[in-house]
C-alpha cells in the first residue's frame, strides 16, 4: 500500500465529523454512516475476508478468520471524537490538511490516526497474501469519549457479544501509553509507556443541609461552611500512597536504566519506601500514581446572595488506585467528614486488575514498539490514569494492554482534546509499521 494513500485516508477519516454527546439525540449519525462506507471504499480486501458486524448500530466488530483455533488477538479502537472549539483552531479542526508534515484535526491523536493505522496494517498483510494463525478481531466503538459504562456503550456490548460466545483473548490492545521524559524517575531519555491497568473512578456528593433563615442574622455555621468544612479535611487529609502492582512493574523495568542515586533506593524499594513515597506525592503526576486521589470539582448552596442554603453540595472527584474499591473510598470518606454530612455516591468504576508486564504478549508489544522507535529503547509498563474502552476487556484475557506507537504524541500529547490537535506523518506511518509487525507476530499459533 502506498503512502500517500494512508495519509489520504486518515485525512478522508478525520473529515468525517464523528463527534460524541452523552446527549445522544445531538449526535449526527450520518457522519458516523459516512465513516462506515469511507472504511468500506479503502479496505477492500478486509470486507472481502473479514466478517463483519455492527453493534449498536454503529460499532465495528471486524472477524477475520485464522487458519487454527488458538485464541484470537484484538486490536481495538474508537472513531468518535469529543466536541471542537473552532475558534482556537489554525485550521478547519475537520480538514485533515496536511502542513509541514503533519496531518490537522480532531481524532488525528484521539484516535483516528490509530484507527486507520491498523486498517493500513491490516489491509498491506492481505495483500501480502499473509495467512493469520489465529483470528484477528478490529473491534472500532462508537462511543468511547461518552465512558464505557453508559448502558449503550459500543465496547461494553460488544464484549458481552464476544463473551458470550465464548471468546478468550491471547491479546488485547487499545489506546494509551505514552512517551515521557524519563529524567524525573533518573532516567536520562525518554521512556516509553505501555499501560496495563487502569485506575478506577468515583463522584462524590457530600451534603450539609441547615434550617435557612436570613442572612443579616446568620448562624453559627452555615450549611455552606459545613460543606467546605468537610471537603477540607479530605483536601488536608490525602489518600495513603503506595506502590501497587503496575507501579512496581514500571520501577522494575526503569531500575536497570536509572542512574545513581535513585538506582540505588529503587532497586532496594521495600526498605526506602517511605522516603521514595514522599517524593514521588510531591508531583501530581506521579501522585496520581500511588494514590487514590481526591479533589473539589463543583459546589452549590442557595440561589441568592442574600439567602442562606438549606441545602449547600460539594462534589468530590475520586480515582481510585488498584487494589482500592469505592466501597473503600466511601468508608473512609464517611469517617473523616463526620456525622453530620451526608455521603452519597455517584457515578464510579472500580478500578481495574493489573496485567503481568512479563509475559510474551508484553515482550512483543516492547519489541513491535523497539523496532520502529530504535531512539525509544527504555520501555515500561504503567498504570494509566484515564479510562479507555480496553478496560471491559479485563477478564477476557490476561494481556489487555494501552499504546500508542505514535513518537510525535511526545510532543503533542497536549493537543488531545484540545486545540490543533495532530500527528506527524513520520509517526503515522511508523505506527501503520507497529501493527503490522504485532499483526504478523502476534497472530503466530
Ligand atoms: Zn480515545
Amino acid at each position: 500500500m502506498k503512502q500517500s494513500s494512508s495519509l489520504e485516508h486518515l485525512q478522508k477519516a478525520i473529515q468525517c465529523e464523528t463527534i460524541s454527546y452523552p446527549d445522544r439525540s445531538r449526535i449526527d449519525f450520518k457522519e458516523y454512516d459516512k465513516f462506515i462506507d469511507f472504511v468500506k471504499k479503502a479496505y477492500p480486501l478486509l470486507h472481502k475476508k473479514a466478517k463483519l458486524e455492527f453493534v449498536e448500530k454503529h460499532s465495528l466488530v471486524f472477524h477475520l478468520k485464522g487458519s487454527t483455533d488458538k485464541d484470537p488477538i484484538a486490536l481495538m479502537g474508537h472513531y468518535d471524537v469529543v466536541p471542537v472549539n473552532p475558534a482556537g483552531w489554525n485550521v478547519g479542526p475537520f480538514s485533515g490538511e496536511l502542513i509541514d508534515g503533519y496531518i490537522y484535526g480532531r481524532g488525528t491523536l484521539d484516535m483516528k490516526g490509530q484507527v486507520i493505522a491498523v486498517l493500513e496494517a491490516v489491509e498491506a498483510c492481505l495483500e501480502e497474501g499473509l495467512v493469520f494463525e489465529r483470528d484477528v478481531y478490529l473491534l472500532f466503538g462508537h462511543n468511547e469519549e461518552t465512558g464505557s459504562e453508559m448502558p449503550d456503550s459500543g465496547a461494553r456490548l460488544t464484549r458481552d457479544l464476544l463473551k458470550s460466545r465464548g471468546i478468550h483473548f491471547k491479546l488485547v490492545l487499545d489506546e494509551g501509553g505514552a512517551f515521557i521524559n524519563g529524567k524525573a524517575m533518573g532516567v536520562n531519555s525518554t521512556v516509553a509507556l505501555i499501560g496495563v491497568g487502569e485506575k478506577g473512578y468515583l463522584d462524590v456528593e457530600l451534603t450539609a443541609t441547615q434550617n435557612g433563615g436570613h442572612a443579616s442574622m446568620p448562624p453559627v455555621t452555615s450549611a455552606l461552611y459545613d460543606v467546605f468544612q468537610a471537603a477540607m479535611k479530605m483536601e488536608s487529609h490525602k489518600f495513603q500512597a503506595d506502590f501497587n502492582p503496575a507501579t512496581n512493574a514500571m520501577f522494575e523495568a526503569l531500575v536497570p536504566h536509572m542512574s545513581q542515586p535513585l538506582k540505588f533506593l529503587f532497586k532496594y524499594k521495600q526498605l526506602f519506601k517511605p522516603i521514595l513515597l514522599l517524593a514521588l506525592v510531591k508531583s501530581p503526576e506521579t501522585a496520581s500514581t500511588v494514590r487514590t486521589t481526591s479533589v473539589m470539582t463543583m459546589a452549590s448552596g442557595s440561589s441568592a446572595p442574600n439567602v442562606l442554603a438549606q441545602v449547600a453540595k460539594v462534589n468530590i472527584n475520586c480515582r481510585i488506585i488498584p487494589g482500592d474499591s469505592i466501597e473503600k473510598v466511601k468508608r473512609r470518606i464517611e469517617t473523616r467528614v463526620g456525622p453530620k454530612i451526608k455521603v452519597s455516591i455517584g457515578h464510579g468504576t472500580e478500578p481495574t486488575d493489573i496485567c503481568r508486564s512479563d509475559t510474551p504478549q508484553f515482550e512483543l508489544v516492547k519489541k513491535a514498539l523497539s523496532s520502529v522507535y530504535p531512539e525509544f529503547s527504555v520501555v515500561a509498563p504503567y498504570l494509566m490514569v484515564a479510562a479507555t474502552d480496553s478496560r471491559v476487556y479485563h477478564g477476557m484475557s490476561e494481556a489487555v494492554y494501552r499504546v500508542g506507537p505514535f513518537g510525535s504524541m511526545k510532543d503533542d500529547r497536549g493537543t488531545i482534546h484540545a486545540d490543533n490537535e495532530r500527528i506527524s506523518v513520520d509517526s503515522f506511518l511508523k505506527g501503520i509499521e507497529f501493527f503490522k509487525i504485532i499483526l504478523k507476530e502476534g497472530s503466530k499459533a
